[in-house]
């Protein structure tokens, strides 16, 4: 199966049944919400100034004329309608005086305390924000689905909003097949390396507001490998595993899934990663993603992304995507392959995609290194100087 009929079907996933709770303002921060929430009122809930200046009948100004002041309002004071033929002191956030229209700014203005001399006239509506001009009452400003940042959270906070109703968080059972694999903590024996998938896929899944459990190590027995998944299925909605995804004698994911459940995906046409199992188990949802940690990386963000954002009822995520230059040639692919690469900047200010030396997928220097992927296509040439796909690996703004 190639890729984008893979990522096709995990979209297409049935949702799992998530409770919905409403937790405080601050603590919604990367939650997803449950249903569209609309303003009850709207903003700014009334005209006001957005100068510090002198809040006038734009009608009634002449330039050069002087004016008295008969009231100073303040942000967050309420004043009171202005007296025909004078002006009213005003200052940024302040709302206006039932009978002005436009704010003259200060700086167009030579004033005391008690009078003002208008150097230039204002048009209606100069300097004035609207009442409704950002949010008008009954706006819908979050969408059902949508994982909220900080900045919904603040526009929840400007509508009022101090409760948000969410969805449970997705509970992601984890675990690392593989009989060599032990602990940081613990000593290396020969033949052992350390875990490493466990602490990457805990903080890919934590970083986008899943709720992880930690199932550990499982040995390469097709008994043990049973066990592990059963159990998982009871408390999780997605178990996610490593390892043993291939049909080598010691891959016993595969048969485990066929016995306990169904298989219904298996092997994507990709690169890293081709080795991957997609099933269900009990009605949990089963992701095997291969063992080497780059090509589990990769198949997280490819696959599991969508499964998971699905699972949680979340919108999808568009992957973000920037037309750079290759630094690097590359032969005719028959895999889609995802290259881990570093942009530079060129002398002339072009950004310019570098390839890590080695493409092993067992390199996992090579991910720390790179701060994003190439994509190539399959059937397509890469030559140097030519404009290629690049995914960030980040979403940071620095
Ligand atoms: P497997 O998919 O189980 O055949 O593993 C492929 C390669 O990835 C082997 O070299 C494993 O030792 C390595 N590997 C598997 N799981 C992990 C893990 N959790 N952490 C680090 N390396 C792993
Ligand atoms: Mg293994």
């Amino acid at each position: 199966m190639i890729l984008h009929d893979a990522q096709k079907r995990l979209r297409q996933a049935r949702p799992s049944d998530l409770e919905i709770e409403d937790v405080g303002l601050l603590a919604a921060l990367g939650r997803v919400a449950a249903c569209d929430i609309k303003s009850l009122i709207a903003i700014p809930p009334a005209d006001n100034s957005a100068m510090d200046g002198f809040a006038v009948n734009a009608a009634e100004m002449r330039e050069g004329s002087e004016y008295s002041i008969s009231q100073r309002i303040a942000a967050g004071q309420a004043p009171t309608p202005l007296e025909e033929g004078t002006v009213a002191r005003i200052f940024t956030g302040a709302n206006m005086p039932d009978g002005a229209d436009a704010v003259v700014i200060q700086e167009h203005c030579d004033y005391t305390e008690n009078t003002v001399k208008i150097n230039r006239s204002a048009e209606p509506g100069s300097n004035v924000r609207p009442l409704g001009q950002d949010i008008q009452i009954g706006a819908v400003v979050i969408n059902k689905g949508q994982r909220l940042n900080s900045v919904d959270l603040s526009l929840l906070a400007s509508i009022g909003v101090a409760e948000v109703p969410v969805y449970e968080r997705l509970k992601v059972a984890i675990f690392s097949t593989g009989d060599e694999l032990v602990e940081p903590g613990e000593p290396l024996q020969e033949g052992q390396i350390y875990n490493s998938n466990r602490a990457l896929l805990t903080g890919l899944c934590r970083e986008l507001g899943y709720e992880v459990i930690d199932c550990g190590i499982v040995k390469d027995t097709l008994e043990e490998t049973k066990s592990a998944l059963s159990n998982a299925a009871k408390c999780a909605h997605l178990i996610l595993s490593s390892g043993g995804v291939s049909v080598g004698e010691e891959d016993y994911i595969k048969p485990a899934i066929e016995e306990l459940g169904s298989l219904d995906m298996w092997r994507v046409q990709m690169k890293p990663g081709k080795p991957v199992a997609y099933g269900s188990i009990e009605g949990t949802r089963f992701l095997g993603l291969p063992g080497n940690p780059v090509s589990s990386f990769v198949v997280f963000q490819l696959l599991g992304v969508p499964l998971m954002q699905t699972l949680q009822k979340q919108n999808q995520s568009q992957p973000l995507t920037y037309m750079v230059e290759a630094g690097f040639d590359k032969k005719v692919t028959s895999r889609e392959e995802y290259i881990r690469v570093k942009l530079v900047r060129r002398a002339d200010g072009e950004l310019v995609a570098d390839r890590f030396k080695n493409l092993s997928s067992g390199i996992l220097s090579s991910l720390s290194w790179a701060d994003g992927l190439v994509r190539h296509e399959i059937g397509e040439k890469i030559e140097r100087g030519m404009k290629v796909a690049y995914l960030p690996m980040t979403r940071s703004m620095l």
